[in-house]
């Protein structure tokens, strides 16, 4: 079954398209009729957004939509940035902007408190207005400095201690098996199981 991405980021895309592998096509919103629309996230949880993203650009392509909400909460901060992760120093702020704050919020906080987990949840709309959705996650800790250059968003100070490496030291097929949209899209393809 084809599924349209309700979102341009091409990252995910490629990570969602590396774990899902071929039983599902995958376009981007960018090749369909809602090409450049702006859904505003404006949910009070990861789960709200997803379903708001997925069932907006289902309505404007016909077609069945994933969308996926994600996000880093961190236990020194009481969760934030959670829902606010992307725009966690200002709307538009960069990647570099945003761990530059999260790692000024954290400063002083020691190694053992700097827990944090990568939420995603993905959400499944069908043409009938039908919505699934699935959440996952990973616990990580903040580190003081970046690390690695792979991945996106805050990969570089996300440190995985089972692999000693933070998300962005991991070659990207290691971090697609453990990382938090990969839990929730196995629990997406499980139940839709196509
Ligand atoms: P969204 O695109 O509105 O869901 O925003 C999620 C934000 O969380 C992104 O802009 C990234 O900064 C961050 N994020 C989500 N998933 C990841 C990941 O796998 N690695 C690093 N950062 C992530």
């Amino acid at each position: 079954m084809k599924f349209v991405l309700a979102s341009g980021n091409a990252h995910k895309l490629s990570e969602i398209r590396n774990i899902l592998g071929n039983s599902f096509e995958i376009i981007s919103m960018n090749d369909t009729t809602a090409k450049g629309h702006e859904v505003i996230e404006d949910g009070t949880t990861f789960e709200e957004n997803a379903e708001k993203k997925a069932l907006e650009i289902m309505k404007i392509t016909g077609l069945p939509t994933i969308a996926d909400d994600s996000g880093l909460c961190v236990d020194a901060l009481g969760g934030a940035p959670g829902i606010y992760t992307a725009r966690y120093a200002g709307e538009n702020a960069t990647n570099d902007e945003n761990i530059d704050k999260l790692l000024a919020n954290l400063q002083g906080v020691p190694f053992e408190k700097r827990g944090a987990t990568f939420v995603a949840v993905i959400a499944v709309a069908f043409p009938n207005g039908t919505v699934k959705k699935f959440r996952g996650e990973v616990k990580g800790k903040i580190l003081t400095e970046r690390q690695g250059a792979n991945g996106f968003g805050y990969d570089p100070v996300f440190f995985i201690e089972e692999h000693k490496a933070t998300m962005a030291e991991l070659d990207g097929e290691v971090k697609n098996s453990l990382s938090h949209r990969f839990n929730a899209l196995k629990k997406m393809a499980e139940e839709l199981s196509l």
